[in-house]
C-alpha cells in the first residue's frame, strides 16, 4: 500500500513537471484527486487493511495529497509567470490600437448642424430660448392676444396658469429683441411642444428652427432671395421655391413657402398629392405690433422671421416616411445616417 502511494506521488511529480498549460494541469489535477481516482481509491481501501496499520497508510496518503496539491500549486504560479512574460514579448506597440464602437449624430442633429452652417455663411447667429415659457412669450408679445383664435392651433401643454410649454421656437424673437439693439441676424433651434395625437406626421415633440434678420429697409424681396438660395443649398440647385399668401399673427404680410417635390422632380408623386409642391416652411415680416413690443423703431427698423420644422426636412432629405422613427432610438435605423 506505501509503495502504490510511493508510486502514486512519483507519478504525479513527473506529470505536473511535464506540463505546459493549464488546462493541462487541471487535467492532472482531476485525474489524481478526482473522487474516483487512485488516492480516493486507496483511501477508500483503507478498512481492508489491518487496524494497526490503517493510522500509519491514511497519513502516508493524507501527506500524499497535500504534496500533490503543492506541486499542482507550485506549478500553476510558474505558468502563470511565464504566460505574463509572453504577453509582454508579444506586445508590439507600433501595431494599429483596436477602434472602440463609437456612436455618431442622430439625424435630426445632422440636419440641424447643416441647416445651422448654411446660416451661419449668411451671417446669422445662434441664440437658444427656455422650453418652458410664460404665455407672454409663446403668445401675447407675438401678437396673439388673450383670445386669438390663432391660438386654438397651438394645442398647448400647459404647466401652469401662466406657464407652458413652448410650441414655436418663436419666442426666442422676442427674448433676443427686448435684450440687445438691431441689427439682428439670428437663428434659433429648438424643442417645441404641441398636444397632439402621435402618427406618421405628427409628434408632440418636434424641433423647429426659427430665423429673424432686422435692419434698416429689410423688404420681402430680402426674405424671399434669402430663403430661395437656404433651399437651393440644402437640397439642391435645381429645387425650386413658391411663396403662397398665408396668416401669422407675428407677421405682416405672411407666406407659406413651399419647393418643388423632390421625390419627383415637380411632375407630381403620392407624396406632393400630384401638385409637384411640397410645404417646407412659414415666414413673413415680423409685424409692426412684435417691433412696437421689444420697443424697436419701427420707423427706422423692419424685418423678416421664418420658422421651418426640422423632422418635416429630415424626412425629406432622408426620404423617411415615419416621423417615428426618430424617437425609438432603433439602431437599424440611426446606423442608416
Ligand atoms: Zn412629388
Amino acid at each position: 500500500m506505501e509503495k502504490k502511494l510511493e508510486q502514486l506521488l512519483n507519478s504525479a511529480k513527473l506529470e505536473i513537471e511535464g506540463v505546459q498549460t493549464t488546462k493541462e494541469l487541471e487535467d492532472i489535477r482531476l485525474k489524481f484527486l478526482k473522487k474516483n481516482g487512485p488516492l480516493a481509491e486507496i483511501l477508500g481501501s483503507l478498512s481492508q487493511l489491518p487496524v494497526e496499520l490503517r493510522p500509519t497508510v491514511g497519513k502516508i496518503a493524507n501527506q500524499v495529497k497535500i504534496e500533490i496539491l503543492e506541486l499542482l500549486e507550485v506549478k500553476k504560479s510558474e505558468l502563470e509567470k511565464v504566460n505574463e512574460s509572453k504577453k509582454l514579448n508579444d506586445w508590439d506597440p507600433t501595431r494599429p490600437g483596436r477602434k472602440l464602437p463609437l456612436g455618431h449624430r442622430h439625424p435630426l442633429t445632422q440636419v440641424l448642424d447643416h441647416i445651422y452652417e448654411i446660416f451661419k455663411n449668411f451671417g446669422f447667429h445662434r441664440s437658444d430660448g427656455p422650453e418652458i415659457e410664460s404665455d407672454y412669450y409663446n403668445f401675447l408679445a407675438l401678437n396673439f392676444s388673450i383670445d386669438h383664435p390663432a391660438r386654438d392651433a397651438h394645442d398647448t401643454f400647459y404647466v401652469s396658469d401662466d406657464l407652458l410649454m413652448r410650441t414655436h421656437t418663436s419666442p426666442i424673437q422676442i427674448r433676443v429683441m427686448q435684450s440687445a439693439q438691431p441689427p439682428f441676424k439670428i437663428i434659433a433651434p429648438g424643442r417645441v411642444y404641441r398636444h397632439e395625437a402621435i402618427d406618421a406626421t405628427h409628434h408632440h415633440v418636434f424641433h423647429q428652427v426659427e430665423g429673424f434678420l432686422v435692419d434698416e429697409g429689410v423688404h420681402f424681396g430680402h426674405l424671399k432671395g434669402i430663403l430661395d438660395v437656404f433651399v437651393k443649398e440644402f437640397f439642391g440647385q435645381d429645387v425650386e421655391t413658391r411663396f403662397r399668401p398665408s396668416f401669422f399673427p407675428f407677421t405682416e404680410p405672411s407666406a407659406e413657402v413651399d419647393i418643388s417635390c423632390i421625390f419627383c422632380g415637380g411632375n407630381g408623386c403620392k407624396i406632393c398629392k400630384n401638385t409637384g409642391w411640397v410645404e417646407m416652411m412659414g415666414c413673413g415680416m415680423i409685424h409692426p405690433v412684435v417691433l412696437k413690443n421689444c420697443k424697436i423703431d419701427t420707423e427706422k427698423w423692419s424685418g423678416f422671421a421664418f420658422g421651418m420644422g426640422v423632422e418635416r426636412i429630415a424626412m425629406f432629405k432622408y426620404r423617411i416616411d415615419d416621423i417615428r422613427m426618430f424617437y425609438q432610438n432603433d439602431l437599424r435605423f440611426l446606423h442608416q445616417f
